[in-house]
């Protein structure tokens, strides 16, 4: 494969971008090699600046669940932004994306758009402390919360990617306050909330996990810190940054049947836009500023642009029966990986729900961080290698999770599984 262009991009701009890249998770730092530039997008592929093309598994880290370009998105933004970018004024744009959120996620009550999902995180976290008056929150190993500062701790995605233990820079008092836990151990939160109980200001979860690979919840485990959150008076979390709009409408909550204190959105209701928000009981949600006391704002938030991109985005997969294909595309893409790695003898577990997936190299089960993190990385990274060849593009990480969109073709699907037969094949 030719990659002269993106070789000469990136030796610029790592003279001029910090690491040559915008964002850690896009390094080739784990699987070797350099990253690729990529020059444009349409439906499942996508094209380098020097001609490759790939079936992309990453889109964009979630957002895009309808594929690269889509035609009623592009026509969304560009209506709205020829009547202007951003008023730092209200807009209609934000009731609707606001009852479209609530009529499909009752939990949340009321909601604030911000522009990021660390930025959601962080404001949930914050309203949190000033309800509760309490200082410590709960986290789990490898759950990723965005890069605010105590969210940090244990954090999966490019922090497990790049193995950083603790992070210089975040005071000692924002790591003390932050507990970090097995994802999955439902007695680790008892024991803790039985100890730090009355300091206890928020538990937040994935409640599928996604930045360690893709981590599912053990039967039990949300439900049984619903019921702890609930008896001992802490606001329960959930990011679902990643799941909102994923596993359906109503995200992870809707499936398991779980309704949380407090949700945090991102990535798809901003359609590849920067969005983030959160939101959740009323009663909460009014300590903001300006009805209450707890601060918090935003030049763009609830931009116009990025809210007519997601709204697009949100109305196309509630009017269409999107998610089931999705759900039997992901299925599957798994099961065609899984098998083509037992023909090979090699040893994966592979993790599926709704559009996303993970082949860990280890015999598995992978059911916390700990199980993650004993993956042969060094089989991923050759994995990953012989994949990119083949023209499939997976994100160059072991600890993400794969993403399928509505514009994955049943071609596309088993063009994969035959690149990940032969990649097996070749790694032997
Ligand atoms: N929460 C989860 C679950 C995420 O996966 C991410 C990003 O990947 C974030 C929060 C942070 O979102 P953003 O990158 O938009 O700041």
């Amino acid at each position: 494969m030719e990659t002269k262009r993106s070789k000469e991009l990136f030796e610029e701009a790592v003279k001029l971008i910090a690491g040559g890249v915008n964002s850690p998770v896009r390094a080739f730092k784990a699987v070797g090699g350099e990253p690729l530039f990529i020059s444009h997008g349409k439906g499942s592929k996508i094209y380098d600046v020097d001609g490759n093309e790939f079936i992309d598994y990453v889109s964009s880290y979630g957002p895009l669940i309808l594929g690269h370009a889509h035609p009623a998105v592009l026509a969304a933004i560009a209506e709205t932004a020829q009547r202007g970018l951003t008023f730092g004024a209200p807009t209609e744009l934000e009731v609707e994306m606001a009852r479209l959120i609530t009529s499909a996620m009752p939990s949340l009550e009321r909601l604030r758009m911000v522009s990021s999902g660390t930025e959601a995180v962080m404001s949930a976290i914050r309203l949190a402390r000033g309800f509760t008056g309490r200082s410590k929150v709960i986290k789990f190993d490898g759950c990723y919360h965005g890069h605010s500062d105590g969210m940090l701790a244990a954090a999966g995605s490019g922090v497990a990617t790049l193995s950083i233990a603790g992070c210089p820079g975040v005071t000692k008092g924002a790591a003390e306050d932050t507990i970090a836990l097995d994802y999955n151990d439902l007695e680790a939160v008892r024991g803790t909330i039985a100890k730090w109980g009355g300091e206890i200001a928020a538990v937040i979860v994935e409640p599928v996990a996604a930045n360690m690979g893709l981590v599912l919840p053990e039967p039990g485990f949300l439900e049984g810190l619903r019921k702890l959150t609930q008896e001992s008076g802490i606001p329960l979390i959930f990011d679902e940054v990643i799941t909102g709009f994923r596993l359906g409408l109503s995200g992870a909550q809707g499936l398991y049947g779980i309704e949380p204190d407090l949700t945090c959105l991102g990535k798809i209701i901003g359609g590849g836009l920067p969005v983030g928000a959160f939101g959740g009981r009323a009663e909460v949600m009014e300590h903001l500023a300006p009805i209450g006391p707890v601060y918090q704002a935003g030049t763009l938030s609830g931009n116009p642009v990025s809210l007519s991109t997601g709204l697009m985005t949100l109305k196309i997969l509630a009017d269409n029966a999107i998610y089931s294909q999705l759900d039997e595309r992901s299925v599957k893409l798994s099961a065609g990986i899984e098998a083509g790695a037992k023909k090979a003898g090699i040893k994966v577990f592979c993790s599926q729900i709704a559009s996303m997936s993970t082949v860990f190299f280890t015999e598995g089960p992978v059911t916390d961080y700990s199980s993650a993190k004993r993956s042969n990385l060094g089989a991923f990274a050759s994995f990953f290698r012989s994949m990119l060849e083949r023209g499939i593009y997976l994100a160059p990480s072991q600890f993400e999770a794969s993403f399928i969109s509505a514009s994955h073709s049943d071609e596309d699907i088993e063009k994969t599984v035959r690149a990940a037969e032969e990649s097996f094949l070749e790694m032997l």
